[in-house]
C-alpha cells in the first residue's frame, strides 16, 4: 500500500471526475492521502475531504504563491481548523522567488512567519515549499527550532538534505525522481536517512514517467516507489513500506 503525502484534490483539474477518482484509491492500492491547502478556501476545501473520504487527512495553511499578510481573524479561522482531528499539519506554507510575480520576498516572510508560528502554538508538522529561497527558508527552519516539518518535492542539495534532516526535518520526493533528466533528486535519495524519507505525487502536477505532462493522481505512486527503490537499490515494496510507515509517524497517525 501506498500513502501519499501532498496530492491537491481541491484543483480545478479534479473537479469533473472527483468522487469517482478518489472512490478508486482504496483499490488501486492507496491507503492514505494528505491535502494541503494552499490559501483559505482551499484549506476549506481539504477538511471537507478529509470529512468525506477516512483515507484522506487535511493540512491547512497559505502558499507563498498566494501569500499576505494575514488578518487576526484569518489567523483564528486558520486555529480553528487546526484543532480539527482530521487536520495533521500546517501547509502549504514556504518560499517561492521562482516566479517574479509571485508576492513580494518581505510579505512571502511574513506570511510564513504566521505559519510557523501555528505550527508552534499547535505542536504540528509543517510541509513546506520551497523554490529559488534555499537560503532564506533555511534561515527560517533553524530560527523555529521546536517546529518539525517536510521539504515537499525537494529539489535541493545533499548538504541542505543533510541539514534538514539534523534538525529533525523529513524529505519528500516527487515523480521528479523518474525523470530522465533529474540528476539530483536520486543522489539525494539515497543519502536520506531511511526514516526520514517519505513520497507524493503533488497531483494533479509533476506526474512521473510515463504520464509525465498528463494529469497526475495518487495511483501514480507505484511508479514514484520504484524510482526511489532503484536509487536506493532496495525492493518497490520495501520502498512502498518504508515511506508508508515514515508518514503515520510524520502525520501522527496510528501504525497498521
Ligand atoms: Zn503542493
Amino acid at each position: 500500500m501506498f500513502f501519499d503525502t501532498h496530492a491537491h484534490y481541491d484543483a480545478e483539474e479534479f473537479r469533473e471526475d472527483l468522487d469517482e477518482l478518489l472512490s478508486s484509491m482504496p483499490g488501486g492500492g492507496v491507503c492514505g492521502i494528505v491535502v494541503p491547502g494552499c490559501d483559505l478556501v482551499s484549506s476549506r476545501k481539504a477538511v471537507e475531504l478529509a470529512e468525506k473520504y477516512p483515507f484522506i487527512w487535511a493540512a491547512v495553511g497559505v502558499h507563498p504563491e498566494q501569500a499576505w499578510a494575514l488578518s487576526d481573524g484569518e489567523m483564528d479561522e486558520l486555529r480553528a481548523m487546526l484543532q480539527h482531528p482530521r487536520v495533521v499539519a500546517v501547509g502549504e506554507v514556504g518560499l517561492d522567488h521562482y516566479w517574479q510575480e509571485n508576492p513580494a520576498p518581505e510579505i512571502q516572510a511574513q506570511c510564513l512567519e504566521q505559519m510557523f508560528t501555528l505550527a508552534e502554538e499547535t505542536g504540528k508538522p509543517v510541509i513546506f515549499h520551497e523554490r529559488s529561497a534555499c537560503a532564506d527558508s533555511m534561515a527560517a527552519v533553524r530560527r523555529h527550532p521546536k517546529v518539525r516539518g517536510v521539504f515537499h518535492c525537494f529539489g535541493g542539495s545533499v548538504e541542505t538534505a543533510k541539514e534538514l534532516v539534523e534538525l529533525g526535518w523529513y524529505i519528500s520526493f516527487t515523480g521528479v525522481l523518474t525523470f530522465k533528466n533529474a540528476r539530483k533528486a536520486p543522489e539525494v535519495a539515497a543519502f536520506v536517512p531511511a526514516d526520514r524519507i517519505m513520497i507524493e505525487t503533488d497531483a494533479p502536477y509533476m506526474a512521473p514517467v510515463p504520464y509525465r505532462g498528463k494529469r497526475n493522481s495518487s495511483l501514480c505512486l507505484p511508479q514514484i516507489a520504484e524510482a526511489l527503490a532503484k536509487a536506493r537499490g532496495i525492493t518497490a515494496g520495501e520502498a512502498a513500506e518504508l515511506t508508508k510507515q515514515n508518514a503515520l509517524t510524520f502525520f501522527g497517525l496510528k501504525k497498521e
